[in-house]
C-alpha cells in the first residue's frame, strides 16, 4: 500500500531554480512547510544511475537521511524519439561546461544531431519526469510523469528553464518556453506526476 504523507515539512531534494520554482507552485495548495536542499546546504549528490527512477530516489533518499524529514526529488530529462530517446537520464550533461551548465549550447546540439540525420517532421520528443518522495526510514513512493511534444526550431520564448525553448507540447502552439508558468504546470510531465503523488500520498 502507499504511504501516506503525515507531516509539516517537506524537503525538496534539487538544486535546481526552475525545478524548484515549479514544484513550490504545485505544492502551494498543501498546508506544507517546504525548505529546498539547496537552503539547507546539502550536498548535490552524484546521478550513478542509469534509470530516472533510480537516480530521483537516490537524490530524495539521500535528503530525508540527511535532515530526518521526508524528501522529494525529481529526475526528469528529454527523450528525443530520432535519437533513440537521447539525451534521456543525460539531459542536464548534454548541458555541462566548466562554467556551468549551458542550454543553448544543448538545445543546440539536440537540433544539429536531429538535421544531420535528416530526421523527418515532425521531430517527435517526450519530456519524462519520475518523482520519489522518500522517508528517513528509506521507504520511497515513486511516480512517472510524461508530455508528447516535439522539438522545433528556432529556439522560442523566455519564460521556462532548461529544454523549455525548442518543447512544443502536442496540441499547443507555444512552446514551454513561451507558455505561461501555470498553464505549464497544468500538463507538463512534472505536473502529471505530482498528481499521482498528491492521490497516493496527500489525499
Ligand atoms: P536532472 O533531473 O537533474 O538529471 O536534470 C534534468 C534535466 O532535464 C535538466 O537539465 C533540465 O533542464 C531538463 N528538464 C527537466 N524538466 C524540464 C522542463 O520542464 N523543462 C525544460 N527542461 C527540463
Amino acid at each position: 500500500m502507499t504511504r501516506r504523507f503525515e507531516g509539516e515539512k517537506l524537503v525538496l531534494a534539487s538544486h535546481n531554480a526552475g525545478k524548484l520554482e515549479e514544484i513550490r507552485l504545485l505544492l502551494a495548495p498543501f498546508p506544507l512547510a517546504v525548505i529546498s536542499a539547496k537552503e539547507l546546504g546539502l550536498p548535490v549528490p552524484e546521478e550513478t544511475e542509469s534509470t530516472f527512477a533510480g537516480n530521483a530516489r537516490l537524490k530524495a533518499l539521500a535528503a530525508a537521511k540527511a535532515t530526518g524529514l521526508p524528501a522529494l526529488a525529481d529526475d526528469s530529462g528529454l527523450e528525443v524519439e530520432a535519437l533513440r530517446g537521447a539525451p534521456g537520464v543525460l539531459t542536464a550533461d548534454w548541458a555541462e561546461t566548466p562554467d556551468g551548465r549551458d542550454f543553448v549550447m544543448a538545445m543546440t546540439k539536440v537540433w544539429e544531431r536531429l538535421e544531420t540525420m535528416k530526421a523527418a517532421f515532425p521531430r517527435r520528443a517526450k519530456f519524462c519526469s519520475t518523482l520519489a518522495l522518500a522517508w528517513p526510514d528509506e521507504h520511497v513512493e515513486v511516480f512517472t510523469g510524461q508530455v508528447a511534444g516535439q522539438i522545433v526550431w528556432p529556439m522560442r520564448g523566455e519564460v521556462g528553464h532548461g529544454y523549455d525553448p525548442i518543447f512544443r507540447p502536442e496540441g499547443y502552439n507555444q512552446t514551454f518556453g513561451e507558455m505561461d508558468p501555470a498553464q505549464k504546470n497544468a500538463i507538463s510531465h512534472r505536473a502529471v506526476a505530482f498528481k499521482k503523488l498528491v492521490d497516493g500520498c496527500f489525499k
